[in-house]
Formats: structure tokens, sequence, C-alpha cells
């Protein structure tokens, strides 16, 4: 598998997301804001399904203390 996942967006910690998945309604584990200014939250399903396209879009990422986010991780 040969992936790039290089975010340019800002990535920080926080110790609980209250929010719940736009998707699915699930518990939220990453909280995007995007450039033009929406949000958007997902659970850790549709984070890691949506990794390319959180990181390409999103300028600001909030992940959930103890979520290994993929798009997160250096490959
Ligand atoms: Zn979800």
């Amino acid at each position: 598998m040969t992936q790039s996942m290089a975010t340019r967006a800002t990535v920080t910690v926080a110790a609980e997301l209250t929010d719940r998945c736009d998707r699915c309604g699930a518990a939220g584990k990453v909280k995007i804001g995007l450039a033009g200014g929406g949000e958007l939250t997902f659970c850790g399903h549709h984070a890691n399904r949506f990794a390319d396209g959180i990181g390409t879009a999103a300028e600001r990422v909030v992940v959930e203390s103890g979520f290994g986010w993929k798009g997160a991780q250096p490959i």
C-alpha cells in the first residue's frame, strides 16, 4: 500500500470530544475545521475511512486523546 498522508492541517489532541459523528451518530473521535469555516465530526471508523479527504480538506483537526487516527500518523 502506497499512500501519502501528508496533511497540512494543524492537528491537536483533546481529552474528550462531546460531538457525535456527522455520518453515523457514533461518538466522535476526530473533529475537523474546514478552510471554508465549517466543522465536521467523525467517529473512529469514519475518521479513518475518510483520512485522505480530511487531510486535504481540513485546516484544523482535533483528535481525541488515545485515538490513533490514521491521518495523523507519519508513513
Ligand atoms: Zn461514523
